[in-house]
């Protein structure tokens, strides 16, 4: 079976137009209301002829509790669960957030390959916003733009050398 991609944010970073624009047909409903529940969506892509299934986790956007009160990051767990590659997707113009620095937590301690994305960085004047990622303590943190596609190669080059 294909490798899977899972990609993994807080609401609004832009997952759902990054995975339309991947599975190259709008599967996901991009909403500009953040946390609308969806259900998870599953599609296909393929970078330079690797093959691979991704999956758009937006629809388990909400924090639930454990029986010791603890908040658990459901989508970042079902993630880590199913993926072989993450996908981490953060708002380049809003920096780094609360939010953002549990989900990198998360995916730190999984052990899992982890690709971060820092998205909505529409032209190049703005690459600079990426800098302040590699806080979250990834390998790399990839400036693109999925609306408008410009970095989403890089990103995938990033991706299909951690299959
Ligand atoms: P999700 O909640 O993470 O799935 O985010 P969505 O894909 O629904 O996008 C949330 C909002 O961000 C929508 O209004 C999108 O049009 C917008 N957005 C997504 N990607 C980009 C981008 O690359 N640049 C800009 N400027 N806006 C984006
Ligand atoms: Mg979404």
């Amino acid at each position: 079976s294909l490798p899977v991609v899972a990609i993994v944010g807080r609401a609004n970073v832009g997952k759902s137009t990054l995975f339309n624009r991947l599975v190259g047909r709008r599967v996901s409903i991009v909403e500009d209301t953040p946390g609308v529940t969806r259900d998870r969506i599953y599609g296909k892509s393929e970078w330079n002829g690797v093959p691979f299934r991704v999956i758009d986790t937006g629809g388990i956007e909400m924090d639930e509790e454990d029986e010791m009160g603890n908040l658990i990051r459901v989508q970042a767990q079902i993630a880590i669960d199913e993926a072989d590659v993450i996908l981490f997707v953060v708002d380049g113009r809003q920096g780094v957030t609360q939010a953002d620095e549990h989900v990198a937590q998360v995916l730190r301690r999984s052990q899992k390959p982890v690709v971060l994305g820092v998205n909505k960085l529409d032209n190049v004047e703005q690459y600079a916003f990426s800098y302040e990622f590699y806080s979250l303590g990834f390998d790399e943190a990839v400036p693109f733009s999925a609306e408008h596609g410009r970095g989403t190669g890089d990103l995938l080059d990033a991706v299909v050398a951690k299959l």
